[in-house]
């Protein structure tokens, strides 16, 4: 028993220190590639399911790592967030997504970009110079310029979250809840929050139409959205009867595979090609 307890810490030491290595290793490669531009975006189109038109589009961060090959969010996100890193990147998506969307606003294009914010950013007493400055430097009329927060930002220091989120609002630039329904409920507090559009997390949606509760809850999350006047737009759509099923429920606004992965900006014109042949 005694050499088993030995094995078993051994064992969780080493998987410990395969776990902290490889956040040491993703820490300074992120350095790295901050330095030489290692990241790009990605841009899945939100399409108004009643016209098949692209209304925007939501920024999405992809690295190409020189040896790694891509390294999905997932792995490296949490780690630029807990070693304040992600204040940098974050900087850097917001400017060349703000950059694609006058681009976009240019061609006479869908130009509303919704980018996401993290934790770190959100609390950054930088962020509203940050997002004026971005706003000034790439001529982007603040009101094309959505930022996504989770639940879980809002909550804690409620008073200063509140504070932020119209210092944010006073730029003339709009709110989304991202994900919303996984975070410990702030049902309370969305009417305090001046926040514009709820996004309905993909968990409840991946499992429509076979899931009879999860489509209560989508229904329910989207009236109650419509009662409090905000807007609406679901993720992680895959399938013609998720779509159809929103559509029948008053959401209009959907994101996911069954129209578009997220694509390169080159790519979008495919995209609505696609999109306006079908
Ligand atoms: P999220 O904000 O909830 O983004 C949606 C994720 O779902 C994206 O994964 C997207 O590619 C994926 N997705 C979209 N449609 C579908 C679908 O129909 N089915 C399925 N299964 N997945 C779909 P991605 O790009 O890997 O990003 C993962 C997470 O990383 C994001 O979740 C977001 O929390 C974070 N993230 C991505 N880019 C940024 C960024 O620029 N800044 C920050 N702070 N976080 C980011
Ligand atoms: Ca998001
Ligand atoms: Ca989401
Ligand atoms: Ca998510």
């Amino acid at each position: 028993a005694k050499a088993k307890g030995k094995n078993t810490f051994h064992f969780y030491s080493k998987e410990l220190d395969a776990a902290a290595n490889e956040r040491l290793y993703i820490e300074n490669e992120l350095r790295i590639g901050i330095k030489e531009k290692q990241f790009h975006l990605h841009y899945q189109p939100q399409v108004d399911c009643r016209t098949n038109r692209i209304v925007g589009y939501e920024a999405l961060i992809r690295w190409t790592h020189p040896d790694e090959g891509n390294i999905p969010p997932v792995k490296f996100i949490p780690i630029a967030e807990a070693t304040g890193l992600i204040v940098e990147i974050g900087a850097w998506v917001l400017e060349e997504a703000c950059q694609f969307a006058n681009r976009m606003l240019k061609l006479g294009r869908a130009a509303n970009i919704s980018i996401n914010l993290s934790a770190r950013q959100f609390k950054d007493a930088q962020l509203i110079e940050t997002l004026a400055d971005i706003l000034k430097r790439t001529q982007l009329p603040a009101e094309y310029l959505h930022l996504e927060l989770t639940e879980s930002m809002l909550m804690g220091d409620v008073k200063a979250a509140i504070n932020q989120l119209h210092q944010i609002k006073e730029l003339g630039v709009a709110l989304s809840i991202d994900d919303f329904g996984t975070g410990y409920s702030s049902l309370s507090y969305l009417k305090r929050f001046p926040v514009d559009i709820l996004k309905v997390d993909r968990s409840f949606v991946k499992d429509i139409p076979e899931d009879l509760n999860d489509m209560e809850i989508t229904a329910a999350i989207i009236a109650m959205a419509q009662k409090l006047n905000l807007k609406v737009v679901a993720e992680g759509v895959e399938t013609k009867a998720q779509m159809e099923f929103l559509q029948r429920n008053n959401c209009y606004i959907v994101q996911g595979y069954y129209y578009s992965a997220p694509v390169a900006e080159q790519d979008l014109s495919l995209v609505e090609d696609k999109l306006a042949g079908d």
